[in-house]
């Protein structure tokens, strides 16, 4: 590790660990919510199958793996399963005809059809006051959800942690792919990377039973495989003394001194696949390669500043909507919260939030 001429006594990583644990336990969503989330899944089950028959409707993303906050969108994924003989729906199809549809029933509000969209969804808010967006036959959402969800159950440490950053992104206002900054899901990968490097959390995606090989589970040509069955890890895989003694509120300060002063942005690819860290180079990650696709492929725009691999879909980079100005500030932000935790931990996580404007 790194030396820190900065870092904090114990007492003060005490501190911020208590108030992290006050602050989580604000930010995470009632059991009204929950209910009422359960109770529009439900109801987007029965629109379903009254639109197109036989379909599932799977929740992903925070409402998924159990890192949502109070308030939280809903994100979920419908699965049509065709018929013999019968034509596959496209995106863009069924975009429309659960969006129209929608738009009939007097308890759903400001339907959204985004048919052109990278990933084609409808976006609504039920009258019980939850947003909701609607996607489709996107198993490696449902996988993604998954894996994040066994490791937040792999260490009790990482859903207080994932809910502070979350929080602090939201308020620093760096939460935004569409804008320039990052989703909820890159923030919870960088976190992961983090604690794997600190020995708080195992590779998932290397774990195999036994001694044997990593097997290839093909989901839209990637392999999905990682070791699920968390209550069995123990026998596979232990963290290092060391990161068992590692408090809340220091794992914080580190991911935020990890980004603010160690991770190199300019050469490096963070990969939880890997259990740490590629390079540009190596991913072809880089600019001229940039310039080829863009030839190829005129209207798709990659870019490579902030490189964060999605864990399955190895060619998709999560850190793509930063650009120069977005890395500028989200960097400066990492440095902002390093500052705070490091100086006096009474406090430090009030102000390490404090809205941006
Ligand atoms: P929040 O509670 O803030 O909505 P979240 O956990 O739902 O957080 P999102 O960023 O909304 O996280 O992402 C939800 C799901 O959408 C993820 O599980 C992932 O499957 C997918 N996703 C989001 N952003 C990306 C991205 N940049 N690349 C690939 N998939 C993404
Ligand atoms: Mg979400």
């Amino acid at each position: 590790r790194k030396y820190d001429p900065y870092r904090p006594s114990i007492q003060t990583f005490d501190l911020i660990t208590r108030d992290a644990s006050f602050l989580c336990a604000e930010l995470l969503p009632n059991p009204a919510e929950e209910t009422r989330k359960l109770a529009l899944l439900q109801r987007l089950s029965e629109i379903s199958a009254e639109t197109f028959g036989d379909a599932e409707v799977l929740p992903f993303g925070s409402s998924g793996n159990g890192l949502a906050l109070a308030n939280a969108d809903m994100d979920v994924c419908v699965f049509l399963n065709a018929k013999e003989g019968e034509e596959e729906v496209s995106p863009a199809e069924f975009v429309e005809r659960i969006g129209d549809r929608l738009e009939k029933e007097p308890d759903f509000e400001n339907v959204l059809q985004l048919r052109k969209a990278r990933v084609p969804i409808v976006k609504l808010n039920h009258i019980n006051g939850i947003a909701c967006d609607i996607g489709y036959q996107n198993d490696l959402a449902i996988w993604n959800t998954r894996l994040l969800r066994a490791y937040c159950k792999a260490d009790r440490r990482v859903r207080d942690i994932v809910v502070i950053v979350k929080q602090w992104a939201k308020k620093r206002r760096i939460n935004n792919p569409y804008t320039g900054s990052l989703s909820s899901y890159a923030y919870v990968l960088l976190v992961i990377h983090v604690l794997q490097r600190r020995g708080v959390l195992p590779n998932l995606q290397a774990t195999v039973e036994g001694n044997g090989q990593v097997p290839f589970w093909d989901c839209q040509g990637f392999n999905r495989y990682f070791f699920e069955d968390i209550s069995r890890l123990s026998r596979y895989w232990q963290p290092t003394p060391e990161s068992l003694k590692q408090s809340v509120g220091e794992l914080l300060y580190e991911f935020f001194r990890y980004f603010a002063s160690e991770f190199r942005y300019a050469t490096h690819v963070v990969s939880i696949r890997k259990g740490g860290l590629l390079t540009k180079e190596m991913k072809e990650w880089t600019k001229d390669h940039t310039q080829a696709q863009a030839d190829s492929k005129p209207n798709v725009k990659n870019r490579y500043l902030f490189c964060i691999e999605d864990p399955f879909e190895l060619d998709h980079n999560v850190g793509r909507p930063v650009d120069r100005y977005s890395l500028f500030t989200i960097r400066g932000e990492f440095m902002r919260a390093a500052k705070i935790l490091s100086k006096n931990g009474d406090g430090a996580i009030a102000r390490l939030c404090v809205e941006r404007h």
